[in-house]
């Protein structure tokens, strides 16, 4: 099919790959955009706490450059963070009347180069970091890496003012290793003020929102005789357009049965710690000035991830090495999709804080969610048409990695609708694909696996003391 400026595109999902896909379309001069999501993220807004559940719905997210070997990601988030930087400068530029509401308060700031510090548990460097400093050498931009057993970048540190951050944990005194990269280029952005932004912008732009529980929740994708997809919505309406694309998230397998087994719905498991506001010291060290992100023993199995404080005083911890899986009925088939759970599995996280943070550990946690992925078979993301269906495109597979490319995404997205996709880079990376591996990013495990959530042992209030 070919698009066209009136053409009539309906995007179900207004998280991360349905707002940079809506500005991108609009920016690219399309007139007839209009988004559906069935929670109101308009009127809500993105924070986890006002009852929004999705992906993109969170305080913060990272934004890394370091990829591994997969140098076509690496290239995309610095591409993505040119445009963070210019966000921050037209919020910080712009009068509070033309700012959506919730950058009205507080800080204004999207994108915090705060630095991201990747501590090892061991004694040994992970493969994927040496290629990732690789890769940065191949950039030109090695000299924004700091290797904490590395003169050179020891003395550079502290000649550019990040020796502060490159062990913030204080390993190297209190265990006699610290195995660390801190990228200094990377950080964090506020989760729900972007997407907040991501939305205000799109609207400026000319695109209709129909967020709401009915009005805006799509419930079956159809095809009118002359193939043109038409949506039907829980209120009993339907939409007729000329392309659906479908970045529902979690929530996609569910409307689109032929990804199952391309992308699978599973569950992070997130923390928070509350610093109390009579304890300056610590709403001081951990400060985005003086802490950087940090994960910590990717290589060894712990795979835990935490933030500096939020301009509230929360600290935002994730465990990563376990993604849990929810099945159920789900139009006819067994899935994976998002539950109503809101505990997480007994956390893994009382190590990482007592080894790592332990004037946190008489803190305890304020408050735990499950927030899910949406994975495909090899962690890349997938957009593209469903193959038998020409005017119905897939976005999603963010895989736990695709907000940073909020701001950039769309770009790659609309050339795929117009047909491109083979002849891109990331058309090519994100295409329909299957695959008969025997390891499918865990997707193989299905409904008896051992992530089923079903299987775990819940925390309750008492596991969050430690
Ligand atoms: C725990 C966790 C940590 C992460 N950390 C990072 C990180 O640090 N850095 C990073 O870059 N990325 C990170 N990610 C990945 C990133 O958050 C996701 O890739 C991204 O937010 C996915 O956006 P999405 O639009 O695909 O899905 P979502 O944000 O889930 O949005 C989907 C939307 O579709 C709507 N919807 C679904 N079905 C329907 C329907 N039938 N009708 C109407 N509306 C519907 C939903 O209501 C929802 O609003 C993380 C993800 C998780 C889960």
């Amino acid at each position: 099919m070919s698009l066209h400026p009136d053409s009539k595109i309906l995007i179900i999902g207004s998280g991360v790959f349905g707002l940079s896909t809506a500005l991108w379309l609009a920016r690219s001069g399309y007139r007839r955009i209009t988004v559906f999501d069935m929670q109101d993220t308009g009127w809500k807004g993105y924070a986890p706490g006002a009852g929004i559940k999705s992906a993109s719905a969170d305080i913060n997210k990272i934004v890394r450059f370091s990829y591994g070997n997969e140098i076509e990601y690496q290239r995309l988030a610095s591409q993505a963070a040119e445009i963070w930087d210019g966000w921050n400068q037209e919020i910080a530029s712009l009068a509070e009347a033309e700012l959506p509401e919730v950058l009205r308060k507080g800080e204004r700031k999207l994108w915090h180069k705060c630095g991201f510090l990747r501590m090892g548990a061991g004694d040994e460097f992970a493969d994927t970091e040496l290629q990732t400093l690789r890769n940065m050498e191949i950039e030109g931009i090695r000299d924004t890496q700091f290797k904490s057993d590395d003169d050179n970048d020891i003395e550079r540190a502290a000649r550019t003012g990040w020796a502060h951050k490159l062990d913030v944990c204080s390993r190297q005194e209190r265990f006699g290793v610290h195995k660390a990269v801190l990228d200094s280029s990377a950080g964090f952005v506020v989760a729900y003020k972007a997407c907040a932004w991501a939305q205000h912008l799109a609207r400026k732009a000319g695109v209709e929102f129909i967020l709401h529980p009915t009005n805006g929740k799509v419930v079956g994708i159809d095809t009118t005789a002359d193939h043109k997809p038409v949506l039907r919505t829980a209120d009993g309406k339907t939409h007729e357009g000329d392309l659906v694309v479908v970045a529902g998230g979690g929530w996609t397998a569910g409307l689109l049965p032929e990804a199952v087994g391309l992308i699978e719905t599973t569950a992070g498991s997130v923390a928070t710690i509350q610093i109390p506001h009579d304890r300056p010291d610590l709403w001081d060290r951990f400060s985005p000035e003086n802490f950087p992100v940090v994960t910590w023993g990717m290589k060894e199995g712990k795979d835990i991830y935490s933030f500096p404080r939020d301009e509230n005083g929360v600290i935002k911890i994730g465990f990563r090495k376990i993604k849990w899986t929810s099945y159920g009925n789900v139009a006819g088939e067994r899935i994976s999709a998002p539950s109503a759970e809101e505990n997480i599995p007994v956390p893994a996280l009382e190590e990482y804080i007592s080894l790592n943070l332990p004037e946190l550990a008489e803190l305890g946690l304020s408050s735990t969610w499950l927030c899910w992925y949406t994975d495909s078979i090899d962690n890349s993301f997938v957009v593209d048409f469903v193959p038998g269906r020409p005017r119905v495109a897939i976005c999603s597979g963010g895989s736990g990695h695709g907000f940073k490319f909020l701001p950039i995404l769309g770009r790659e997205v609309v050339k795929v609708l117009e047909g491109n996709g083979d002849q891109t880079v990331y058309g090519k990376m994100w295409k329909w694909r299957t695959s008969t591996a025997k390891e499918r990013n865990g997707l193989e495990e299905g409904e008896e696996g051992p992530r089923v959530l079903d299987k775990q042992r819940m925390a309750s209030r008492e596991d969050w003391v430690f």
